[in-house]
């Protein structure tokens, strides 16, 4: 049964897309808890830059109200893109930056934090892993959490990316590798410390790309350079070529036999590293991923739609986020609210998907163009 008012609401994961949910629902008088896993906002950090498109990120900041914020601590200069020569280094087209701002940048940590401090005190329950969700006959869902402890609430939204414990309510879907992995690494002090590089990157972000092979790097705040080695491999790169993870030397050594035949300027990125190197294979959910309403639960954010980062998702997340907020202030019944936001969120999601899956083959592609 649905109660007519004061829903007990409940989102798993205080990422960019649960926090704009608890924000706007809070701004319109709404009562909510979000059950985060990690032990506290500065369990780790928190990852790069980030544009804000005006139509989806900001446009969720806007209905936040928080996009006043946003623009004090974002970096329009950082919407400038640079395309470099793999061989050559030299500097094969250049965009932005955009007069006025057009997508300014943000780093991540900055932007959870924004949202993070717009909540009321204690609405974020740290160290709240859950293992699963279980909607019940009457329309209310049950959380489990890992300590085996259980709550229920009459609407649960998995907020909690790309591996959610609460998409398997809703739907059967599993993310599944897309042959190309991100070793990310890191400069600090990039205009002193690394100059080259930082004339290199500019304000923005530059890439360089070859067959198979791609070099991303975007400046972030405080002077540092957050760089992406993109390469078209299998998952298990590292173990096919008997390259421990763990020690750098040799990671850095496999690299640059990888990028062998690229120019210095831009294999610098590979050997010069600050903060070692992380592996992120990518990972997306099928698309279309669709699936029948089930009251009490519903996603949004990776959870929902998880594409390849080529610049949508954290936009989409927070774009969700608002959406569903305002339809659970617009409607009168909850079951009502949640097809209203997934009529609109799913389509839209199909759109975003296709065109991700094409961003990452422009990205990194596979064939000589
Ligand atoms: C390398 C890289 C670069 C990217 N660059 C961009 C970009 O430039 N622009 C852009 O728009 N997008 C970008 N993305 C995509 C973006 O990061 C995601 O789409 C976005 O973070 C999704 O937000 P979310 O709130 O849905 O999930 P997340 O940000 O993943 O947040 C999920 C939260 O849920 C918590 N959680 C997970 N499981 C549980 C559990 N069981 N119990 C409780 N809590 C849990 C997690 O700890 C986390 O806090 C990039 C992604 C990658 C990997």
């Amino acid at each position: 049964m649905t109660p007519a008012r004061d829903p007990r609401i409940a989102i798993v994961g205080a990422g960019l897309g649960g926090l704009t949910c608890a924000r706007v629902l809070q701004q319109h008088g709404r009562s909510v808890t979000v059950f985060e896993r990690e032990a506290s906002a500065d369990a780790r950090p928190q990852g790069g830059s980030l544009d804000m498109h005006a139509d989806t990120g900001q446009a969720a900041l806007r209905s936040a109200g928080l996009l006043d914020r946003f623009h004090a601590l974002a970096r329009p200069e950082g919407d400038e893109w640079r395309v470099l020569d793999f061989a050559t280094g030299a500097l094969l087209a250049q965009q932005g930056p955009t007069p006025g701002g057009g997508r300014p940048e943000i780093d991540r940590g900055q932007l959870r934090g924004l949202l993070l401090d717009s909540l009321t005190a204690g609405t974020v329950r740290w160290d709240r892993a859950v293992s699963k969700v279980a909607p019940q006959s009457d329309g209310t869902c049950l959380v489990l959490f890992d300590d085996g402890a259980a709550e229920e609430f009459d609407l649960v939204v998995g907020a909690d990316g790309a591996w959610s414990r609460v998409r398997p309510a809703l739907s059967s879907a599993a993310p599944h590798y897309t042959g190309v992995t991100f070793v990310e690494t890191g400069f600090d002090q990039c205009d002193t410390r690394h100059p080259d590089l930082a004339r290199l990157v500019g304000n923005g972000s530059m890439l360089a790309k070859g067959v198979g092979r791609s070099l991303v790097a975007q400046r972030n705040s405080n002077g540092h350079i957050r760089a992406y080695i993109a390469f078209r491999e299998p998952q298990d790169w590292h173990a096919a070529a008997g390259v421990d993870l763990g020690d750098e030397q040799a990671v850095e050594a496999h690299l640059l036999r990888m990028f062998d035949g690229w120019d210095e300027s831009l294999r610098y990125i590979l050997r010069s590293s600050d903060s070692g190197f992380v592996n992120r294979s990518l990972f997306v959910l099928p698309a279309p991923h669709t699936w029948e309403h089930v009251p009490g639960v519903t996603l949004l954010g990776d959870a929902a739609h998880l594409m390849p980062p080529v610049g949508l998702g954290a936009n989409l997340a927070m774009l969700d986020g608002s959406d569903l907020a305002h339809a659970l202030v617009a409607e009168a019944g909850l079951g009502d609210a949640v097809r209203a936001y997934e009529s609109i969120m799913l389509p839209r999601s199909i759109e975003a998907a296709t065109g991700s899956a094409q961003g990452l083959d422009h990205l990194v592609p596979a064939t000589a163009s």
